[in-house]
């Protein structure tokens, strides 16, 4: 089987990119990814020389690009994952959003189409989302497979439109898919931009803990392993045309998930009790902001018997060991030293 998995440099991409390659390897697995900003060879070094694995550096949005590489390489199974991700960034330009995460996702929905309409026995389009397109919720609920659309952020909205483009073809065409919806995700290869691997950076060097508004907002949060691994199982157990939850059980405020981090932090870092909280900044808050996302993940633990592996205390601890023993990585990110490295390699 050829599976194309698009994004596969970046943060969940990475992991999903090992999983498969590792643990299947009569599938040929092709990693297309146009190396942005949040993409990084380093995430998936160690698999680059496995014979299963291919690397493909190029963009979604380049229509022409995408067709030529279904029509030479006739990928069975699409999981795409290549998109603009953070929500700050999409406040400032929306329309990168709507390109990439809209279009991008129309181009690789019609090479497919166009290689196998009629044709699709044990092919799959699984197209990988967020929880963020149902908006917000208030003190009380969860969102289900059922909750209606409600996206608040151009991320979220450009998210929630490529969900309904792909959910679309599967009616108009016929098209095998399956969209799954997951909650925040942290880990390793994760950028600095997010708030857990930001906050660890800041923590090891001193620097202010920016707080939106009050710290009261509210998410569910998911070990990057385990979604890696719900996405291995929906792809090869889901019903076609259904679309899972994927979530921790796990809700946490944000300011009690900041003390967790820095008392964590203190412990390995051999520092005083109560050190990096004296870092906590409360800063102006982001407009749009949603109030609470948790999520119900029963469909995907009943129907295809997956939950989380570890507790969100086990894999916070595992994520700091990680980047305190990774610290190099970080400091290239942060000093864009992998760019340039980019810039010599292609
Ligand atoms: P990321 O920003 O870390 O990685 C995105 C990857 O896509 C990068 O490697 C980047 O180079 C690549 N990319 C961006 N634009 C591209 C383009 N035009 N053509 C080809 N490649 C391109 O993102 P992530 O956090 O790993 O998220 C991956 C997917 O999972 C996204 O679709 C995101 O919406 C979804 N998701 C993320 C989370 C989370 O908490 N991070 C939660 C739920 C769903």
């Amino acid at each position: 089987m050829k599976i194309l998995i698009t994004g596969g440099a970046g943060f969940i991409g990475s992991h999903v990119v090992r999983t498969f390659v590792e643990k299947y390897p009569h599938y040929h697995i092709y990693n297309l990814d146009a190396l942005t900003y949040a993409g990084n060879l380093e995430n998936i070094k160690d698999i680059e020389s496995k014979e299963n694995y291919t690397f493909i550096k190029g963009d979604i949005t380049n229509e022409k690009l995408i067709e030529l590489l279904f029509n030479e390489y006739k990928f069975d199974s699409v999981i795409h994952l290549a998109a603009e991700s953070h929500v700050d960034r999409s406040i400032n330009d929306p329309l990168a959003f709507a390109k990439t995460n809209i279009l991008g996702t129309m181009n690789l929905l019609n090479s497919f189409k166009n290689l196998w309409y009629n044709n699709w026995q044990n092919k799959l389009f699984y197209h990988v989302s967020t929880d963020e397109v149902y908006g917000t919720l208030g003190k009380e609920g969860l969102f289900t497979e059922k909750t209606p659309y409600d996206p608040n952020s151009p991320y979220s909205a450009s998210k929630a439109s490529s969900d309904h483009f792909v959910r679309a073809y599967g009616e108009t065409y016929n098209l095998p898919y399956v969209i799954s919806n997951c909650s925040n995700n942290y880990g390793s290869y994760q950028f600095p931009e997010k708030l857990i691997p930001l906050f660890i950076n800041n923590i090891i060097n001193n620097k202010p803990l920016p707080v939106y508004g009050d710290g009261k907002y509210t998410r569910d949060w998911l070990y990057v392993v385990d979604h890696a691994i719900a996405i291995d199982v929906i792809f090869h157990k889901a019903s076609i045309k259904e679309t899972y939850n994927i979530g921790g059980f796990n809700e946490w405020q944000n300011i009690d998930l900041i003390y967790l981090l820095c008392k964590q932090m203190d412990e390995k870092l051999g520092r005083e009790k109560g050190t990096s909280e004296k870092l906590i900044t409360y800063v102006k808050d982001r407009p749009g902001h949603d109030l609470r996302y948790a999520i119900d993940a029963s469909k995907i633990n009943k129907n295809l018997g997956w939950k989380p592996s570890v507790t969100f205390e086990q894999g916070l601890s595992k994520t700091i060991d990680w980047y305190l023993a990774n610290e190099e990585w970080m400091s290239n990110i942060v000093n864009g030293d992998y760019l340039k490295y980019y810039e010599k390699q292609y």
